[in-house]
C-alpha cells in the first residue's frame, strides 16, 4: 500500500514531529500516544486555535490541514496517520505539503453519500454564524479582522477547493508576542505563516486574500470531521474552529433525529461508520 512521511516542527509544542500516511481499510484515523483516534467530529477535545482530537488519553492537535487535504484529494477514509509527537507540524503554515502526501498515497475509495441539507440550517457561535441552504455544494467564507487585513471574502465549488491548500496561517504581531511571553506558540518561528502588523505582512502574500482562503481551509478540515461532504450551499462568517465543531455536531445530531424517524429516505442520511 502506498504511503508518505511528512516531517516538521509543531507550532504550539516547538517539538519535532514526525507523521506517516498509509493506505488502509477502514475510516480516517490518527494512531497517536498508543491509542487510535478517529478522526470524527466525536473526538473532538479542544479547540485552542485549532482543532484537537483525543480518546483514552491520547491527544493530537492542529489535524485541520491535513484533514482539509485529504477531504480535497477526496479521501473521507482509507487513510491511516501514524503521529509521533503531540501535534501535526505547523510546515509553512499551509496544506500543501499534506496535498502532495495525500497525493502520492493514490486515488481515493469512492467517496460517501453527501449529507444533503434539506431546508436552511443556521448556527451561531460567539461571533460566528454558519448557515447552509439547500442547493449545490459550495463554500462561502467570510472574516472581519483589524487591518491590514479588514474585510475579505471568499466562494467557490468543490472543483476550486484544492486553491485553498496554498493558503497560509496567519497571526498578528501582537498576538505572537504574547503567546511567546506565555510560553506558548514555541514552533511559531519566521516561515510557519504569515505574521501581520500595522504595516502589513511580514512576507509577501501568495494573494490578497491568503487569510480568508486560509479560514476556508480551516473550514474544510474542521467539516472532514463529519465523515462525509456537506450536500449544500454553506456560508461562514467569522468562523472560528469552535463554531465549525459546533455546526458538525448539530448536523450529525440532525441526520440522527431524522434516522430515529424514519426519515432517511428525505436524503438526510445516517452517519457511516465513525
Ligand atoms: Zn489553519
Amino acid at each position: 500500500m502506498s504511503e508518505a512521511h511528512v516531517t516538521g516542527t509543531g507550532v504550539h509544542s516547538g517539538e519535532r514531529v514526525r507523521v506517516r500516511l498509509h493506505r488502509c481499510d477502514g475510516p480516517l484515523a490518527f494512531h497517536c500516544g498508543g491509542a487510535v483516534v478517529l478522526a470524527d467530529v466525536d473526538n473532538v477535545v479542544d479547540t485552542p486555535r485549532c482543532t484537537v482530537l483525543g480518546r483514552d488519553g491520547a491527544r493530537v492537535a492542529m489535524v485541520e490541514h491535513l484533514l482539509a487535504a485529504l477531504s480535497v484529494a477526496g479521501f473521507w477514509s482509507g487513510v491511516t496517520i501514524e503521529v509521533e509527537g503531540p501535534e501535526l507540524p505547523i510546515l509553512d503554515g499551509s496544506a500543501s505539503a499534506w496535498g502532495e502526501a495525500v497525493a502520492a498515497l493514490g486515488p481515493p475509495p469512492p467517496t460517501p453519500d453527501p449529507f444533503d441539507v434539506l431546508a436552511p440550517i443556521r448556527v451561531v457561535h460567539e461571533r460566528s454564524t454558519l448557515e447552509a441552504s439547500v442547493g449545490e455544494s459550495s463554500l462561502e467564507v467570510r472574516v472581519s479582522f483589524p487591518e491590514p487585513i479588514g474585510l475579505q471574502s471568499w466562494s467557490g465549488r468543490p472543483t476550486s477547493y484544492g486553491d485553498l491548500l496554498a493558503a497560509r496561517t496567519f497571526a498578528f504581531r501582537d498576538e505572537i508576542a504574547e503567546l511567546h511571553a506565555r510560553g506558548l506558540a514555541r514552533g511559531a518561528v519566521p516561515g510557519c505563516g504569515v505574521v501581520f502588523s500595522p504595516a502589513g505582512p511580514d512576507t509577501p502574500l501568495h494573494t490578497a486574500d491568503e487569510p480568508v482562503r486560509h479560514k476556508a481551509l480551516d473550514a474544510l478540515g474542521d467539516l472532514a470531521l463529519l465523515g462525509r461532504p456537506l450536500g449544500g450551499a454553506l456560508t461562514i462568517v467569522r468562523g472560528s474552529h469552535a463554531a465549525h465543531v459546533r455546526f458538525v455536531r448539530h448536523l450529525r445530531t440532525l441526520a440522527a433525529s431524522m434516522s430515529d424517524r424514519g426519515e432517511s429516505a428525505t436524503g438526510l442520511r445516517t452517519p457511516g461508520p465513525a
